[in-house]
């Protein structure tokens, strides 16, 4: 395996950087209809890696669920006759067996399997030792620890490269996108395990073509690592995800008109004046955290003056009044009130512990309500 494979540069990008691409139908249905696709993804991304579900996890039994071991031979023939890599999904030991078998260098785990530990440790027994790629998907549900646990299961193995990708989190909110983006828990990911790259998966968290591009601009404006978008050649047709699946010419457009931005730059006016910048910050936030000192002292002081005198800790007039204050305060600067009304939820909250600590305090529980 070279250094380059899965490796694309995107086209008008002035900062270009490589990147990682994982282009391809979400499952493998036909061997014309993996080939077709291969052909055209190869010729404008010969260093993309192949994508295709072998083994597809559904919902309910008696849908397509891939076309299985079959596909494996299919694949192969994609290989070689494209020179792309390929990936597909695993979920059991027995798929880890066959896909070694069928000489595949990446492989990666569905969110329906990053969620359970012990299948995870279980591929991980599988892969102890190989020479292979693997990426992680994040598990569906919103839980970072279970995504970095599941790399680091891997990593133990002693598996030679361990991927993220970020394919979004179910959510029960209304929301645009099929799987809610996310991305602070995306950055949370990559402070945990900053040396693990992290792939964006466009398309689940999209879930329709015209999301793609905005999802994948930001996830390179954010330094991600690379791409993974489904490609059919007839996403009509597409027996799996058929709506959000785009075919190669659209992917091509996609990604021309992305803006690839370099995470560092190396001229030197540009470190001195972030520098600056940032030193300006680290002062804004050191006067933040003085702030909250001082104002913890004086809910600490009210805390004191409400036990004394048997007034209940929660006090909802005063909190709706703060609450407004501040969203005024927001709306005339033009911060976001959204933002502004998250921030004092947790400062209310904050006070609430403090009072309901010292309400505590010598046993004397019985005056917190
Ligand atoms: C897929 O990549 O086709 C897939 C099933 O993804 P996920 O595990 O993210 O749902
Ligand atoms: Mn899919």
């Amino acid at each position: 395996m070279s250094e380059l494979d899965g490796f694309s540069s995107i086209p008008n990008s002035p900062n270009s950087r490589e990147m990682k691409t994982l282009f391809g139908p979400c499952s493998a249905e036909s061997e014309v209809q993996l080939l077709t696709t291969a052909r055209e993804i190869a010729q404008k991304f010969p260093n993309n890696i192949f994508r295709a579900g072998v083994w597809k996890p559904r919902s309910r039994p008696g849908a397509f669920e891939g076309a299985g071991d079959i596909a494996l031979s299919w694949m192969q023939q994609v290989r070689e006759e494209t020179g792309m890599d390929i990936i597909t999904e695993v979920a059991t030991p027995k798929h880890v067996e066959a896909i070694l078998k069928a000489g595949f260098k990446h492989v990666w785990i569905g969110a329906r399997t990053t969620v359970n530990p012990f299948s995870v440790q279980d591929l991980a027994d599988a892969f102890k030792g190989e020479d292979i790629h693997i990426y992680v998907k994040n598990p569906i549900n919103p839980d970072v620890g279970l995504w970095v646990g599941a790399c680091e299961r891997f990593q133990r193995a002693g598996i030679s490269k361990v991927f993220a990708i970020h394919r979004g989190f179910q959510s029960f909110e209304s929301s645009p996108y099929r799987n809610a983006p996310r991305w602070e828990l995306m950055i949370d990911f990559k402070t945990q395990l900053p040396n693990v790259p992290v792939i964006c998966d466009a398309s689940h968290i999209s879930g329709t073509p015209e999301l793609i591009s905005s999802v994948a601009q930001k996830a390179l404006d954010l330094d991600c690592d690379g791409l993974m978008i489904e490609t059919h050649i007839n996403p009509q047709v597409a027996l799996t995800d058929a709506r959000q699946q785009i075919t190669p010419d659209e992917l091509g457009k996609i990604i021309g008109q992305l803006v690839q931005r370099n995470s560092d730059s190396s001229s030197e006016g540009f470190h001195r004046k972030l520098l600056e910048l940032r030193s300006r910050v680290d002062s804004i936030d050191d006067a933040i955290i003085q702030s909250l000192i001082a104002r913890k002292r004086l809910v600490e002081e009210i805390g004191v003056y409400k036990k004394a005198n048997h007034v209940t800790i929660l006090q909802i007039r005063r909190w709706e009044e703060i609450l407004m204050r501040q969203l005024q305060n927001a709306n005339k600067s033009q911060l976001n009130t959204e933002f502004i009304k998250r921030l004092y939820e947790l400062i209310h909250e904050e006070s609430i512990r403090i009072q309901t600590n010292q309400f505590a305090e010598n046993l004397d529980v019985n005056n917190i309500n």
